[in-house]
């Protein structure tokens, strides 16, 4: 199913723009608002930001896209959707980086006691050092010691 046919299913009008969005967030890697802006821009011509806040929140209330909040950094989106995968977040560079959540459903954790609560998602997210920044640290730590 294409997106055109995706956005009708949630009721939402098909745009050039909304296309351009999902095309370009499925593309990227949990980019950032702006990084779609640019995205779009490239794709479409002239949309102006307020627009591509708009259809974001609109194509995430239709489940078309999700929404990644690492506490600290710019809000992101990606186009995996549905099957509670976890990310994890380097605390240097905020790299978001997708990982399976190992039960595969919401919510793959269980709280000690629910307090009456209907429980339907664990927001689990991993904090740690991404690659990159573990080999970049690694050089740095000679002249660290040096001194
Ligand atoms: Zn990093
Ligand atoms: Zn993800
Ligand atoms: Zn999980």
């Amino acid at each position: 199913m294409g997106d055109a046919d995706r956005l009708r299913e949630v009721g939402l009008r098909v745009t050039a723009a909304r296309l351009a969005i999902m095309q370009t967030v499925r593309d990227g890697d949990h980019l950032d608002v702006d990084a779609i802006h640019r995205g779009v821009l490239d794709r479409v011509g002239q949309v102006s930001l307020q627009a591509v806040y708009d259809s974001l929140n609109a194509l995430q209330r239709g489940g078309l896209l999700r929404r990644v909040e690492p506490a600290g950094s710019p809000t992101r989106y990606e186009a995996r959707v549905g099957d509670n995968h976890h990310h994890l977040v380097c605390r240097e560079c905020g790299k978001v980086t997708d990982v399976d959540c190992a039960v595969g459903e919401a919510p793959c954790l269980d709280p000690v006691s629910t307090s009456g609560y209907l429980v339907d998602e664990a927001d689990v997210t991993y904090w740690g050092i991404c690659p990159d920044c573990r080999s970049a640290l690694d050089k740095e730590e000679p002249r660290r010691n040096a001194r």
